[in-house]
């Protein structure tokens, strides 16, 4: 076993306002500079939706992640020693700006000094890029509400697991239905962007796991660009470097929490360690794809065993790292409850990012009496009446395996029905302890979840190391 401290991220989607105010605040801290106007390193997409770059998740497209070779380790998909020297000047896969969009300002200077006259004066669009009028024509949240959903929504690649009858049900009036999906950098144990850099420009921070692109050592070759399979790393056209989100590490350092965390109007986000064993993470990454969240649920390890821990200090983990992993929020989502999933685990980059899936209403009944019956005690068994079918959400979070999709929704359904015979009475106790027994969970674990989700202190949200600081301090220069 050769354990590693990570600092892991979980997103409750059933929470997300999709108000964007995580994008702004890493917007305003981080990429308000010549050459990164078009990057949101946070951004936050409507699904479903085509998203930012457009169709990122097609690796058809993109080439990004990686691929299995059978049982042995994968290999990257966008690049290889040969294939590096041939793409080195042009790679055939790199996103162009017009995926992203081409950002633009407003000619302000016109709208406020313009002199009286007969006709409002207006401000017209102005590239960022060439500094000349332009006409918009996508940004980075044009499909937002699924605004335009004829152009956006129905290119979602996700929507192939779904026949063309259930895509038209997905769509139709009554059953339509989106959420929302924030999405940085997944600070993953097993990143491309890192192995694909011919210049070991990226690495990933021992310490924390963090992963980092160092601008004295950046070259510019833009490897990491379609090595990315999320596409959470940008090239800097001015700078002519690589950039990414760095966890505000800085923040970190100070015991507070990222930027987009802290500014997070939903209280969505959770953020905390995770010990995992780093010798299985070739392995883990060669799973077959049904396999996958279960193999990558399972190199994380349990911080209150009394052997991990031996092996923890073993390993040099500071006491106040072990001590903030006990107390893990991301540690509770993901692996003891296994409500938390990873996205599009098939891209094998053992992404450190998971997420609650949306427990999206249920299509209800109408009894004879007109009023509205409740949806049947399961409805995400075979008939399926989540309005959001279950196969997308499997695309999403499940490699197309839609078992741990399910389990989650289960439990966050039972949880939700627990809930409402405590305070609402219109389910009895009796009947919402039989849904959280068939869903595999307990009175207990459901107040747990419902202290987790609805009521924490911001302490109990983040749980940040304070040797993170100390380290920082003694860091040489
Ligand atoms: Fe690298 Fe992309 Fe993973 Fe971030 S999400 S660590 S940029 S591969
Ligand atoms: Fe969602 Fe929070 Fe971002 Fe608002 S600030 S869009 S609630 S993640």
């Amino acid at each position: 076993m050769d354990v590693r401290s990570q600092l892991a991220m979980v997103f409750h989607l059933d929470k997300c306002l999709g108000c964007h105010t995580c994008s702004v605040a890493c917007k305003n801290v981080w990429t308000n500079r010549p050459g990164a106007e078009y990057m949101w390193w946070n951004n936050v997409e409507t699904k479903p939706g085509t998203g930012y770059p457009t169709r990122w998740e097609d690796q058809e497209q993109y080439r990004g992640g990686w691929e299995r070779t059978g049982s042995d380790a994968p290999r990257l998909r966008s690049t290889s020693r040969l294939r590096m020297m041939a793409n080195i000047f042009h790679h055939p896969h790199m996103p162009t700006l017009d995926d992203y969009y081409e950002p633009w300002t407003y000619d302000y200077g016109t709208l406020f000094n313009a002199p009286e006259g007969p006709d409002q004066p207006t401000a017209r669009p102005v590239s960022l890029v060439t500094g000349k009028p332009m006409d918009p024509q996508a940004g980075p949240n044009w499909d937002d509400d699924l605004g335009g959903s004829a152009v956006y929504a129905a290119h979602d690649p996700n929507l192939d697991a779904l026949t063309p009858f259930e895509r038209q049900q997905l769509f139709a009036v009554e059953r339509l239905i989106w959420f929302y999906l924030p999405r940085t950098c997944n600070h993953c144990l097993n990143p491309a962007c890192v192995a694909a850099c011919p210049s070991g420009a990226l690495h990933k921070r021992g310490e924390d796991g963090i992963v980092l692109i160092d601008q004295d050592r950046c070259r510019g070759w833009r490897a990491c660009v379609p090595a990315c399979p999320y596409k959470k790393t940008f090239f800097n056209w001015q700078a002519g470097k690589s950039e990414k989100c760095i966890l505000c590490y800085p923040r970190i350092e100070a015991g507070e929490a990222p930027a987009c965390f802290h500014s997070c109007v939903g209280r969505i986000r959770y953020l905390g360690v995770l010990l995992y064993d780093a010798s299985r993470v070739a392995s883990v990454a060669a799973a077959p794809d049904d396999k996958l969240v279960e193999a990558q649920r399972s190199m994380i390890l349990d911080p209150n065993d009394a052997g991990v821990v031996r092996e923890a200090i073993a390993a040099g983990i500071p006491s106040s790292v072990i001590a903030s992993a006990q107390r893990s929020p991301v540690f509770r989502f993901v692996r003891e409850w296994k409500l938390a999933l990873p996205a599009h685990v098939e891209f094998r980059t053992l992404p450190m990012l998971f997420y609650v899936p949306p427990l999206s209403p249920v299509i209800a009944h109408r009894a004879d009496g007109g009023a509205l019956e409740n949806a049947p005690q399961d409805p995400f068994g075979d008939g399926d009446l989540a309005r959001l079918p279950l196969k997308y959400l499997a695309r999403l979070f499940g490699a197309g395996n839609d078992a741990p999709v399910r389990y989650a929704l289960r439990k966050e359904q039972a949880v939700r029905a627990y809930r409402r015979a405590v305070t609402v009475g219109d389910i009895t106790l009796d009947a919402a302890g039989e849904m959280l027994r068939s869903a595999d969970s307990s009175v207990e674990e459901a107040e747990a979840i419902y202290q987790l989700t609805s009521l924490c202190a911001v302490d109990d949200r983040f749980v940040i190391p304070s040797s993170y600081r100390e380290q920082a301090m003694e860091a040489p220069g």
